[in-house]
């Protein structure tokens, strides 16, 4: 029935891609034919102009793709497309939960269908066409395979979680939800290293060698020991390299890529690792956990002020109430709130990076990061004159050239 929330959906849909449109064209301004000053240093020129290629290509394929996305939402919004799955559905169960299930099931499995040739194109004829594509159609298919399984797996758990903590507690049943979702977010980092990784990558610890030592030495310099070092071989899917730490307390562990290793020298690698142990000994991590439960539990309490609204259900489509049109609903209405939270959590993730860019300088290591990220950037050809608004709306990290400049300032006394 197109009640007034029909339209407020369409147009808060709507609303969401024009947005995205604009950040992108945005961004499209700020491209240069001719390499800007900042970036010499950083490329050469036939390197820049390789980037300049790189970025509007994958500006090109983001678009389409948006498009195509957002005309399938307009689309299954016109028709009632939720509403009518949900009928569907309802001939096979009576229960709640069942039904809320296979609900998410459905809609979890349609899009991972419809992703994979986007997914297929950007690996196989972006990513190749640029060098850095190292994926086998073998690894492809077992990564489509796992990642489904995986996801299944996560939405059964939320959406049983949620679903079964309405219909014990009625409208109270955000707080237990809350609970049940941070408790299986604490389980998942901290077993992230021994059950998720493993499904995709190999990972060995780091062999004795200069490297190691050089880790070592400079952990201990910084009085925090760890003696979990690994290397991941990330060269099975691309060129691209990282480095990463996971974990807390004693499953705390450092991450290399194989292909940082062949890229950097032995005190690049350690000066990244220095900015990694300064996000560790700030604390960055738990003020992430914090946020983020912090979030979740917002929206789970603004999601109980909304679901009750059979309204919500009729402008989808559908033909009774249902707690998960109600879901469907609300989180068609998030999509902006979602963004406001992100902006504050960018702002204050971007601050994290400068603090922890000034810790690996205080280790006198700050000219070492700056080479490790100058390498990491123009191999991966990262972009390095984003948009402002895009940098202030969208970006959890400082751009190389604002990290440059702030190491200037950390220089100078
Ligand atoms: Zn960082």
């Amino acid at each position: 029935m197109r009640n007034v929330y029909f339209y407020v959906f369409i147009l808060f849909h709507a609303a969401g891609f024009i947005w995205e449109q604009i950040l992108s064209y945005l961004n499209r301004t700020r491209m240069n034919p001719r390499m800007p000053k900042e970036a010499e240093g950083i490329y050469d020129p036939a390197e820049y102009a390789k980037q300049q290629e790189y970025q509007k290509e994958n500006d090109r394929f983001a678009t389409f793709s948006e498009s195509l996305s957002f005309l399938l939402g307009i689309t299954i919004l016109w028709f009632g497309g939720l509403g009518g799955l949900d009928a569907l559905l309802r001939k096979y169960t009576d229960s709640p939960v069942a039904l809320a299930l296979m609900f998410f099931w459905t809609i979890s499995a349609l899009i991972w269908v419809l992703q994979i040739p986007f997914s297929w194109y950007d690996t196989f004829v972006i990513e190749q066409k640029f060098g850095f594509n190292t994926t086998t159609p073998w690894t492809f298919a077992a990564d489509l395979v796992k990642g489904l399984f995986l996801n299944l797996l996560l939405v059964g758990l939320i959406v049983s979680a949620i679903v079964s903590a309405y219909t014990w507690t009625g409208r109270w049943f955000w707080l237990l939800a809350w609970g049940a979702i941070a408790l299986l977010g604490l389980i998942l980092t901290f077993f992230f290293s021994e059950w998720i990784v493993p499904l995709f990558n190999k990972q060995t610890p780091l062999e004795e060698g200069e490297l190691r030592s050089a880790i070592e030495a400079f952990a201990e310099k910084a009085s925090f020991p760890i003696r979990n070092i690994y290397v991941i071989d990330g060269s099975k899917r691309s060129t691209k390299s990282n480095a990463y730490f996971t974990g807390f307390g004693k499953k705390k562990r450092i991450v290399l890529y194989d292909t940082l290793i062949g890229d950097l020298s032995a005190e690049e690698i350690v000066a990244v690792l220095a900015h990694e142990i300064g996000h560790c000994k700030m604390k960055h991590a738990i003020y992430g956990i914090v946020l983020s439960l912090a979030t979740i539990g917002f929206i789970l309490g603004a999601m109980s002020l909304f679901l009750e609204i059979p309204e919500f259900s009729q402008a989808l489509g559908g033909t009774s109430p249902s707690f998960h049109l109600g879901l469907c609903g609300f989180s068609i209405l998030y999509g902006p709130l979602f963004t406001i939270l992100d902006l504050v959590k960018n702002r204050i993730y971007r601050g994290q990076e400068y603090a922890a860019d000034g810790f690996a300088a205080s280790h006198g290591l700050g000219g070492a990061l700056i080479s490790a990220l100058k390498k990491i950037s123009s191999k991966s050809l990262v972009n390095l004159t984003p948009h402002p608004l895009v940098i202030f709306w969208s970006c959890s990290h400082p751009t190389l050239l604002q990290r440059m400049a702030q190491q200037r300032v950390n220089k100078t006394p």
